[in-house]
């Protein structure tokens, strides 16, 4: 590490927990972002300016003017254009060091695949059900660790999928696929704009410790947020034995 970046990472290098040596976990890693709406704003920001050395922005959207009210990532001045363009401009600003490559495509389970398998962490931060499975069969069949979160009225989760460990749970298990009621959509129903920002937040918590290397946290959890009472709750995740993802085959 030079001098900038012991200056420019000192308060992460000064905990204990984290250090010189996590804080290079941290510089040669790279993450996968899914999703750079509500949720993975806040979240690509903070890996970003923790100095995650290199971020995959996976999203197939360009920034509109209802984004902005939560997608804290997108400025006014960058409507119209693609998701990633603009959340790499803001990222390159926070910190040019950050290698951002941007991916305005839809994440489909064969392009996943191929993402995951080049990540050493992986965020789910999208907005609906077939890209949750499908970013989950990827991370399970690569080992990876993968931090899902969503957010939606006043209601939101994070989770923790650490699959380089035999035993984790995955998110099929949490929310079997053909049991999942009709997907509500904040277009739709609407969303509170800092519970995206607490979610997105989490889930940068969570992975930036996953690759420092700090065994604490949500792994094997699922942690539920209700912003309107501000309640917050904590329970652990039981892997479901004849799972279809994850079970016997
Ligand atoms: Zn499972």
């Amino acid at each position: 590490m030079n001098d900038q970046q012991l200056l420019r990472y000192g308060r992460h290098i000064l905990l204990k927990e984290i250090g010189i040596e996590g804080q290079q976990y941290l510089l040669d890693s790279c993450a996968l972002v899914i999703g750079l709406g509500g949720l993975g704003s806040p979240a690509a920001l903070y890996l970003a300016a923790s100095g995650v050395g290199k971020l995959l922005l996976c999203d197939h959207d360009t920034v509109e003017f209802s984004n902005l009210q939560r997608q804290i990532i997108h400025r006014t001045s960058t409507i119209g254009q693609t998701k990633v363009a603009s959340a790499q401009a803001a990222l390159h600003d926070i910190n040019p060091e950050v290698e951002c490559v941007p991916l305005d495509i839809r994440a489909d389970a064969t392009k996943l695949r191929e993402l995951v398998a080049q990540a050493d962490i992986v965020l789910d931060c999208s907005d609906n059900f077939d890209t949750r499975y499908a970013v989950n069969a990827a991370c399970l069949e690569h080992r990876k660790p993968l931090v899902s979160g969503a957010a939606i009225q006043f209601d939101g989760q994070v989770s923790v999928f650490d699959f380089r460990s035999e035993e984790a749970a995955c998110y099929n298990c949490l929310f079997p696929e053909d049991s999942v009621a009709s997907e509500l959509r904040c277009a739709t129903t609407g969303v509170f704009a800092p519970l995206t920002g607490i979610v997105g937040a989490l889930q940068a918590a969570e992975s930036l410790k996953l690759i420092a290397g700090i065994d604490r946290g949500l792994s094997g959890k699922l942690l539920t947020i209700n912003a309107l009472d501000m309640q917050i709750m904590r329970s652990k995740l039981t892997r479901d034995e004849s799972c279809r993802v994850c079970g016997p085959k």
